[in-house]
């Protein structure tokens, strides 16, 4: 399928796969049963620019499109869902939205080490008892002369062994999402620790973890944005992180679908290859639309992006699509493997447990649901 990309993104398109499929798709395995982070694999997407792909030239990136940054999501989450979280945290999550809202200075001090993979950053929002009801959160953050004292917990914390985490906290309690600040957190400051989490049904070569503040002291500078726009970086945040899990979904997809036709070619019952069967046949039929659907509502938001238009509701049709999609498809590829399907001897067991996250963070499906209606309807389904 001719989904007309220039010259540019199909040279992207082309060098991460390469590297995906020589560099990871080898060792994700291993990663995944140890449960292990792969830092080499961060250190080489690093060194080659992976990283860079949509951050401007003037901070160290490779000043590309919003249509490449989806097509390195979808490589990476053609072979490993883990490695694509990694850079879609980074990125999408923490660099954009330095870029989006900090000053000069926060600009030039962390955006250029993120893009480089010098540094890792991760996106600390969710808590134990606030996930879709972000103004419901209870980190606080009290001003005591030129910096603030940050205490609380945040939960399920991708990239949990950063360097440096966008935390969010109330500086105001009363105010509600209007009283939300996000702060750029060094996370060796005294009083910061964190818990990995262990024992995830997928992501398993992610680091996720449960970040823990007791009184962090945290300087006026770091403030992202003014006091009281944490909550609008943070929904600006997970525009862009939306958009790169929907394109991660897409590849993983894709995956499930390469995976599946491989076996299907060369897997024979009844005297021919199961790709002669007419109901193996339906699957794949089902698998291609569906991953074609998903690409094109992903490439749209990527064109709206690209102009500068915001795109929210696109956004969060493509994270709500893709994410379901992408456990319809892993579904399917399990169903052509047969009993093969169902152990770790081919990736497809790896894609369908690390395809259901997909549906859960960065906005549930309902959540994405109450956005795209909420804005077609101009009644906010959340007030
Ligand atoms: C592996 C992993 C990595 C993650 N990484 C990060 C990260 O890097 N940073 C971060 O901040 N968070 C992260 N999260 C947290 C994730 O974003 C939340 O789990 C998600 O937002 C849902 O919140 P919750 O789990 O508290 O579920 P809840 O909000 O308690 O929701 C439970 C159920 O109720 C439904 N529900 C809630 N409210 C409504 C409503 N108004 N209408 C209809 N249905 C509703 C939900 O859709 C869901 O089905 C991660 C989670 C996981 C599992």
């Amino acid at each position: 399928m001719d989904f007309d990309l220039n010259e540019e993104q199909q040279m992207i398109k082309k060098m991460v796969a390469d590297f995906a499929d020589k560099e990871i798709a080898p060792v994700s395995a291993q990663y995944d049963q140890e449960e292990k982070f792969p830092e080499e694999i961060v250190k080489k997407m690093g060194a080659l620019g992976i990283f860079g792909t949509v951050i401007p030239e003037e901070y160290g990136g490779g000043g590309f499109d919003y249509i490449s940054h989806a097509l390195v999501a979808e490589e990476l989450g053609r072979v490993d869902s883990s490695v694509r979280g990694i850079y879609s945290v980074q990125i999408s999550l923490v660099a954009l939205s330095i870029l989006r809202w900090g000053t000069e200075d926060q600009k030039r001090t962390y955006v250029p080490r993120l893009a480089s993979g010098e540094i890792l950053g991760c996106f600390g929002l969710t808590e134990p008892n606030s996930g879709s009801d972000v103004a419901s959160m209870q980190a606080s953050a009290v001003l005591d002369g030129d910096s603030y004292i940050l205490n609380g917990n945040k939960m399920w914390i991708s990239n949990g062994c950063a360097d440096v985490a966008l935390i969010f906290a109330k500086t105001d309690k009363s105010a509600g999402h209007r009283g939300i600040t996000a702060f750029i957190v060094d996370t060796k400051t005294p009083g910061f620790s964190s818990r990995d989490i262990h024992g995830k049904l997928g992501l398993r070569a992610s680091s996720t973890a449960e970040l823990i503040l007791e009184d962090v002291r945290v300087p006026k500078e770091n403030v992202l944005g003014n006091p009281g726009d944490g909550f609008k970086v943070a929904m600006s945040a997970l525009d862009n992180g939306r958009y790169t899990v929907a394109a991660g979904c897409v590849g993983t997809a894709q995956g499930c679908y390469d995976a599946a036709k491989k076996y299907a070619l060369e897997r024979v019952q009844f005297g021919k290859p199961i790709a002669g069967h007419q109901l193996i046949q339906e699957h794949f039929a089902e698998m291609a639309i569906n991953i074609d659907a998903g690409r094109f509502l992903v490439y749209r938001a990527g064109h709206l992006k690209n102009k500068g238009v915001r795109c929210t509701r696109e956004v969060s049709m493509a994270k709500l699509f893709c994410g379901e999609m992408v456990n319809r498809v892993a579904y399917r590829a399990i169903q052509i493997f047969g009993g093969y399907g169902f152990s770790n001897e081919f990736p497809v067991e790896r894609f369908y447990r690390d395809a259901r996250i997909n549906t859960l963070y960065e906005g549930t499906s309902e959540i994405q649901k109450l956005i795209i209606a909420s804005s077609d309807l101009g009644i906010s389904a959340f007030a």
